[in-house]
Parts: C-alpha cells; structure tokens; sequence
C-alpha cells in the first residue's frame, strides 16, 4: 500500500481485524425513526412551521430533515388542505427517500407516498407527500403559477444551490406574498442559515442540535496523480487493517466509478479466500432502481460494504453505518463558458465546504476517519472556501425560455439570491434567439412557447420541433431518447475487443445520431430483448430508459398535436434536424489536424468511440465536448455547410460571394457574430441603462 503506509505495529492487527467486532444492534423501522436528532423536536418544529410563513431549518446531514419533516407537518394535519412538496436537487435523492418514506409511513409508492422526476411520475391521486427534483416543481411552477395544490413546499438540501432551487428561491418567494395561505420551509445541512434568512424577509431560524462524532483527518503525504488508483488502495488498506464498519469513497462519475468497482473487485479476488468479503456498490445518478435499495442495506456479520459514489453522497443521501471516508478531492461539474459557447462536464477540485461535509459522513454513527487523498497544504491553497452556485457558472438556455414562459421578462432585476452574470444571461438569450426561440424584442415566440412544454435544453427541443417540419419526427424522437440516456455501449474490461467489434456493427457513415437511431431499431426488431442487448455488448438499462423517455416525449407530442412521421431512407432530413437544433455545435476540418468549433475557433477532436473516428469528415455537428487532455467531440453526425446558413439563419451566413470562387463560396460559413456587438432593441445592457 503506497498512499498509507501500514504502520509496522498495525502489520499484524491485519489479522485481528479480519474478525470483526460488533456492530450496532438492527433497530426496528420505527424504532430508526425514534432515533433520529429531529425527533425529541417534533413538536416544537410543527409548532414553529404554524407560527411561521417561511422558515429556515438547519440540521446536520442525517439528523432526518428530508425523511421525517413531511411526515411530521402531514401528521399535524397539513395535508388536509394540499400537499406537501418536498424538492430535492438530484434524481436518485427524490427517488430512494420517496420510497423510504413511504415504507415508515406504512404506504406504497404511488399512494399517500410518491415521487416525480424527470420522465418518470410515480404519484397517485391519494398522494399527499410528494418528493421531487426541483427542476419539476419549476415544470409545475409553468403550469400553475400559484401552485394551489400544495399547502407546504419545502425547498430541501438548499445548500446545494442548484440552478434550479436558485430560481425556485425568487419565484417562492414571490408566491408567498400571493398566498398567505402556504408554508414555505427551506432546509440546509450547512451555516448558510443567516443567508438564507436574510433573502426571505428575516425569517426564523430552526436548528436542530447536531450528533456528530469527531472525525480524523488524514492526508496524503504527497499529490496523487491518481486518484482512483489511491483510492482503491487505501480501501483495500483500510478493510484489511481497520475495524468493522463501511467506507465510502468519492469519485467523480459513473464511468469512474464502475470501472474502480471492477478493479477493486478483481484485486480483491487476487487476495484470496481467507478475507473477509468486502461488498462493492456504485451510487451515482443513473443508478437502476434495483441497485439503489442495495446501497442502504446494512452489511451482513462479518462482512464490510464499500460505497463507491459520485457528491451525491455528500448531503443529499445518507448511508448510515459509514465508519471511513476517502475523499478523492474531485467532482465533476458542469461548466459552462460564455465565451465559447459550449457546457462541458469538467472534473474540478471541490471546496472547502465540501471537503468537510464529505469528512462529515464519517462521524454520524461513531468516531470515524476520512482519508483525503491531497495534500494538506492542497486543502488550504488550492481549494476555495465554498461552492460557486450552479447559476454562476451553467448555461442559462433552458431557465431563461422556462422563465420567459412564466411572463418573467426582465431577467437583470429579478430577484436572484445571487445574480448571474449579465454576459451569461445575454448569452442565453442569444443562444434562445438563434433558435428561433425569441424574437428580435426579446418575447418568446410561438416556437420558444412550444420548447418550453418539453423538459430539456432548447437545442434537445428545437431539434424535435424542427423534426415536425421535416418530417423525421418518429427517428428524432428516438435519438433524442437515446442521446439522454448515458452509456448505451457497454466496454467490459476483458472483452473490449469484442464489444468494439460489435458496436461497428451499428456504424453508420452518416455518424453517432443515426448509429444510435439503429441500436435502437435493432432492439426494437428484437421485441426490445434482453439478451440481444447482453450479445450486442449493449447497456439494456440504459436502452430501457431511452424507451420510457421516448414514451413520456411522444404523449407530449401527442398532447401538442405535433405530427410523427418517418422519414424513411432519407437521412438527410434526420441530419437537418440536428443541425436545427445543434448548430452552435459546428466544427470544420482543420487543416493541420483535427477539428475547429466554427463559433470560437477552438481545437476539437473527433472522439475515439464515435462511428467518424476513421472516416474524419469535413464539417460536423457534435452533441458535447468532454474535455480531458484534448476537446473531444461526442456523437457526431456529418452535415451539409450550406444547410447551416439554411437552417439557423440568425446566427450563419454564407460569405460574401464576390470576395470567393463558388466552391469556396458554399464552404464559407461565418457565424453572425458582429449582429451581437450591435445594440439591439432587447440587449440587456441596454434596457439597464
Ligand atoms: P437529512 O435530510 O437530515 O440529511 P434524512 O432524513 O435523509 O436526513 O435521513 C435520516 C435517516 O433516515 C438516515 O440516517 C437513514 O437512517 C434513514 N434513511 C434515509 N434515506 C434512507 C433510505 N433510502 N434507505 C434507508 N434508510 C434511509
Ligand atoms: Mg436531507
């Protein structure tokens, strides 16, 4: 073990540790709930909810807020007059406490209990209490500004300052004067308490007392330059020499961290039978349900459980037993650079913050250790002291056109906790403006009223409108499923070859979109068959959600009376579709090597998976860019130069004509840039002065 040496007396507690104490007693689900901090609180937390409109509530991670605070307010008879919404910032947060909840209130999911998130609405008509991303309740918000069916909304895990509960924050908070008659509760696992307060009239704080054991910190004595492989060696490190309890390691993403999982499930495998077995679990996002109950399962006598997760275990989830954490000192994040023009998920260091509350999850059930695998010095130099909120540094494209359909207009003076910048809101307008999204004035038009029914980023929304027109409805419907849809490809280890093999079997010369359209069909040609999916190296999880999307995205269609036609052989009209809505996302041949982005003249590459890599054509459009050591493009199609002049007119022209031979006349696209360093009669800018 390199990162932490064992020390020379510890060599032989290696043995010892392989019996395991004891570990704490199973507590029966009611009794579990007893236990909670927030419990001996109970009434006076219903108490405060009655006497105040808005209220703060601070409390460690862990001490119940989520799970127990609905229940509570819902005992105490709050839904006799509406619901309870209980917003969460992430997926599997909204869906594994749903069904939490609903096993201590003795009900199905679906009945007093359910959740809704994205694609996927388990509520009933008996549901009361009702979890959900907050990027539905801003859905909902589109739908009915007052929000009249709930008596309750708590806006959870607002620490996170997602984009989303950013907005929800103005918009709540505009509605609480509209309606007297709704509580608004906002919940934190950390101090910024007296900020939140501070934005919502001075309201009342409500803190539940913290029970946390102290945790020690370990650092690495020097960089790792890899963190995955520190990782995986402190773990096996610690379930060979430390005592019983479960560990959770933080990594990045979901590819990161299966493939870690591989690994440390074949260097366990190396150690022989003699150990006690170490159970390995992935939690990130995209979890299937059946894997994700399996993350809270205590571990059985004599065995440990290892959670291997994204900072989705940071706050939102709580996995209780966890003795050992190992920070990797990374997340990935959305980043989200104006100038470019272009959202990239980016591995970034955390914060401060975050370093803490990651510790912090060490220390819930007894005195616990974190192993962070920087330096010390790291810690303090490098990382900042706090997040920078979601809203200060991602594309605003899809807040502004859902914020635009709610007649807000004057995005500079609405009330943010923390404003975005001027330029980033520009620059959503302008990318909402090329798309045909808004007119000159900067009011939504029809089409930008018709994106704004479809839950995804405009570009996602412009391509399928677009499809309509063209009539490629029916293939865009299935790219735009399965583009959502992570990993579709499975590349096992020790099958790679094979699986590349396979997956060129799908290869289309026209590029990725129409490869993915034909894995689909294929599928589908199978009666959607698992084991095909498992001889095509195919993720049948992923393919099933691809088909769950394109269901929710054709009954939308179907409710918008928007036509769904096929287009048959003709691919050229599935490739214009994209370019409709993709075209930020042009690159040219270079003629060194590789690609240029047409907006920013940014070095791109064709990415090694994609079905273009040999072919290298000249002009593509790109789904995203994931930047490692070079910009890599990401399902790319080929497209037609002159359909980008065609198709998105406000923002491409074609070169002046007297200035070049006609070849080159129909290969020169320039992007309008000069119309944006105009005024205009909708520049913010202006409109602020
Ligand atoms: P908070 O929101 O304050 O962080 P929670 O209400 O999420 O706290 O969690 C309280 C307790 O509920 C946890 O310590 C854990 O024991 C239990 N719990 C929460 N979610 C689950 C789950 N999905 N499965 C099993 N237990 C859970
Ligand atoms: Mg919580």
């Amino acid at each position: 073990f390199s990162a932490y040496q064992v020390p020379e007396g510890k060599k032989d507690a290696c043995a010892a540790a392989l019996t395991f104490g004891q570990r704490p007693k199973l507590l029966s689900i009611q009794d579990q709930r007893k236990s909670l901090p927030i419990y001996k609180l109970k009434k006076e937390l219903v108490q405060a909810v009655h006497d105040n409109q808005v209220l703060v509530v601070i409390g460690e991670t862990g001490s119940g807020k989520t799970t127990q605070v609905t229940q509570y307010l819902a005992e105490a008879g709050y839904t006799t007059s509406g619901k309870i919404g209980c917003t969460q910032p992430r997926r599997l947060a909204a869906t594994s406490v749903a069904k939490r909840v609903a096993e201590e209130f003795g009900c199905c999911l679906k009945e007093e209990v359910g959740y809704a998130i994205r694609f996927d609405d388990c509520t009933g008509p008996d549901t009361v209490i009702k979890y959900m991303t907050d990027g539905m309740l801003m859905r909902e918000i589109l739908v009915d500004e007052n929000l009249s069916q709930y008596s309750i909304i708590m806006l959870d895990e607002a620490h996170e300052r997602t984009l989303h509960t950013d907005i929800l924050f103005g918009l709540l908070k505009r509605l609480v004067r509209r309606r007297p008659d709704l509580r608004l509760i906002i919940t934190s696992a950390t101090l910024d308490a007296e900020k939140f307060s501070g934005y919502f009239f001075s309201c009342n704080i409500f803190t539940i007392p913290g029970r946390t054991f102290p945790v020690e910190i370990l650092y690495a004595k020097q960089p790792e330059s890899d963190y995955v492989d520190a990782a995986l060696i402190t773990v096996m490190q610690i379930h060979l020499t430390e005592p019983a309890g479960d560990i959770l390691v933080f990594l990045t993403g979901e590819d990161e961290i299966i493939h870690a999982c591989e690994c440390l499930r074949e260097r366990m495998k190396g150690l022989g039978k003699n150990i006690p077995e170490l159970i390995i679990l992935p939690a990130y996002s995209g979890l299937p349900s059946w894997m994700q109950s399996r993350i809270f399962d205590p571990a059985p006598p004599g065995k440990r459980k290892v959670v291997v997760a994204t900072n989705i275990a940071e706050a939102s989830v709580t996995i209780d037993g966890i003795y050992y954490v190992i920070d990797s000192g990374f997340a990935k994040q959305n980043v989200y650079n104006p100038k470019q023009g272009f959202e990239s998920l980016v591995i970034t260091p955390i914060s401060q913050a975050s370093a803490k509350q990651r510790a912090g999850r060490a220390g819930r059930t007894g005195p616990g250790k974190c192993y962070r695998l920087y330096t010390e010095s790291a810690f303090h130099n490098e990382m900042s002291p706090t997040s920078i909120p979601e809203i200060q540094r991602i594309n605003l494209g899809l807040a502004t056109l859902n914020m635009k359909a709610m007649g807000i207009n004057d995005l500079l003076s609405f009330d943010f906790m923390d404003p975005p910048s001027p330029q980033a809101l520009i620059s959503a307008m302008e990318q909402l403006y090329s798309l045909g999204a808004l007119d000159e004035e900067g009011l939504l038009t029809k089409l930008g009223r018709k994106m704004a029914e479809f839950p995804m980023e405009p570009p996602l929304s412009k391509m399928l409108l677009a499809s309509v027109d063209l009539g490629c409805s029916d293939e865009i419907l299935t790219i735009v499923a399965m583009i959502q849809t992570e990993k579709v490809f499975n590349r096992c280890k020790d099958k790679q070859d094979q699986a590349d093999q396979k997956r060129a079997k799908f290869f289309q010369p026209e590029g990725d979109h129409l490869t993915l359209l034909a894995v689909y069909e294929a599928w589908k040609a199978k009666s959607f068959s698992e084991p095909w999916c498992v001889e095509n190296f195919v993720n049948c999880t992923s393919l099933r959600r691809a088909q769950d999307v394109r269901k929710q995205l054709l009954s939308l269609m179907d409710r918008y009376k928007l036509d769904i036609a096929s287009a048959g052989k003709n691919y050229s009209k599935i490739r214009k579709a994209i370019t409709a809505g993709f075209f930020f996302h042009a690159a040219k041949k270079d003629s060194q090597e590789g690609y240029r982005t047409l907006v920013e003249n940014q070095p791109v590459y064709i990415h090694p998976s994609s079905a273009l890599f040999q072919r290298q054509p000249d002009w593509v459009i790109y789904n995203e860019l994931v930047v490692t050591t070079k910009a890599y493009m990401r399902e790319v199609t080929v497209v037609d130069p002159k359909w980008l002049a065609e198709l998105a007119p406000r923002f491409f022209k074609l070169a002046d004509p007297t200035r070049m031979s006609k070849r080159k006349r129909e290969e020169r696209i320039e992007p309008l840039y000069d119309r944006y360093h105009e005024p205009n009669s909708w520049r913010l800018s202006r409109r602020r002065a």
